[in-house]
């Protein structure tokens, strides 16, 4: 599943990926990386590094996550070298960006802490080392394969270079994650930023909306719960329906887009004003999209989200006050 942040906006709206994220009563992914690089405009850059996934490989499960589009999945895969990902990557941004003055590489393919930790050090020692214009990192894995040393290295690895770790919780129901094949726990979530955070690691936290079971009330609950953590942005995936994926044999309908953008915005109402958000809409192409297309129409997506933010008052925008926040966050670390 695609876990990338939308790339298009209505003009004019200042929202996730915007650069500024206040008019809608909640912080862009953009305004945390203006923060973090002063004067800077820098974007993600993905990279395949080869990694597989404790759920796919047989080692949690096989099979993966009922959603999980794995075809791409295979241990002896020969990937293009980092090197070359790098500069097509690049250069796709420039072409896209009218400025880009540097690059988070960032590992999102499976599970990118799943490999003994020896190797994981090799790896992450070549950011920014070998790659000019890159300025940090940014790590997507499993809270389950997040183990204390791999925590110790990202915390090295944070010292010399801006460094995030992104972590799928996706549902705050064990009944959803074992439905879907999720292969952990909500504890395990909880546990893995409770030990991250102890290391003072950055964290991004990713959720999906219309799970089967999820409850009239997820909105509230994971916007709740989000906000009580130690968690500096968030993602928001609508669900996919891939071709081929144990999702699609399950015959589920899938959320309308105003049932989705009114979801969405309840989620974000409870988040807290320091938290950003990196994606509250994402997209897969036709060709291995089973589900309804409008998730194509991003423009529109957040367009809708814009206007329902826009006439929720200005108190629903922080479910949960600062002070309390805080308690919860400091319970967790
Ligand atoms: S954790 Fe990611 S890569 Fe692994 S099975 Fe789930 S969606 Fe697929």
């Amino acid at each position: 599943m695609n876990t990338d942040a939308p790339s298009a906006r209505p003009s004019g709206v200042r929202g996730p990926g915007s650069g500024v994220g206040e008019t809608w009563g909640f912080r862009g992914y953009r305004a945390l990386l203006a923060e973090r690089f002063p004067g800077m405009r820098v974007r993600k850059l993905c990279l395949q590094a080869g990694f597989t996934c404790p759920n796919l490989d047989g080692t949690v499960a096989k099979g993966g996550c009922a959603w999980c589009d794995n075809r791409g999945f295979s241990p002896g895969l020969q990937l293009p070298s980092l090197e070359r990902q790098w500069e097509r990557g690049r250069d796709a941004l420039r072409r896209r960006h009218r400025r880009v003055d540097g690059f988070i590489a960032y590992l999102q393919s499976f599970s990118n802490t799943y490999a003994p930790v020896e190797h994981l050090r090799t790896l992450y020692a070549r950011f920014p080392a070998d790659f000019p214009e890159c300025v940090g990192l940014s790590i997507g894995s499993r809270p389950d394969c997040v183990p204390d040393e791999v925590l110790d290295l990202l915390a090295e690895t944070a010292q010399r270079t801006f460094t995030t770790l992104e972590l799928g919780l996706q549902s705050d129901r064990d009944a959803v994650l074992r439905r879907m094949n999720r292969g952990h726990t909500v504890a395990q979530f909880l546990d893995a930023v409770r030990r991250a955070a102890a290391r003072r690691l950055e964290l991004c936290a990713h959720v999906i909306l219309g799970l089967p079971g999820e409850g009239d009330d997820a909105p509230e609950r994971l916007g709740t719960l989000l906000a009580g953590l130690p968690v500096a942005s968030v993602k928001i995936h609508n669900l996919h329906v891939m071709r081929g994926t144990p999702l699609e044999r399950m015959h589920l309908p899938e959320l309308p887009r105003p049932e989705y953008v009114d979801r969405a915005a309840r989620l974000i109402a409870r988040l807290r004003h320091d938290q950003a958000l990196q994606r509250v809409v994402a997209d897969a192409p036709d060709a291995i999209l089973a589900s309804g297309g409008w998730c194509h129409d991003k423009q529109g997506v957040l367009g809708d989200l814009r206007r329902r933010l826009g006439s929720a008052r200005p108190d629903q925008h922080a479910g949960v006050p600062a002070a309390e926040s805080q308690e919860l966050a400091q319970s967790v670390a």
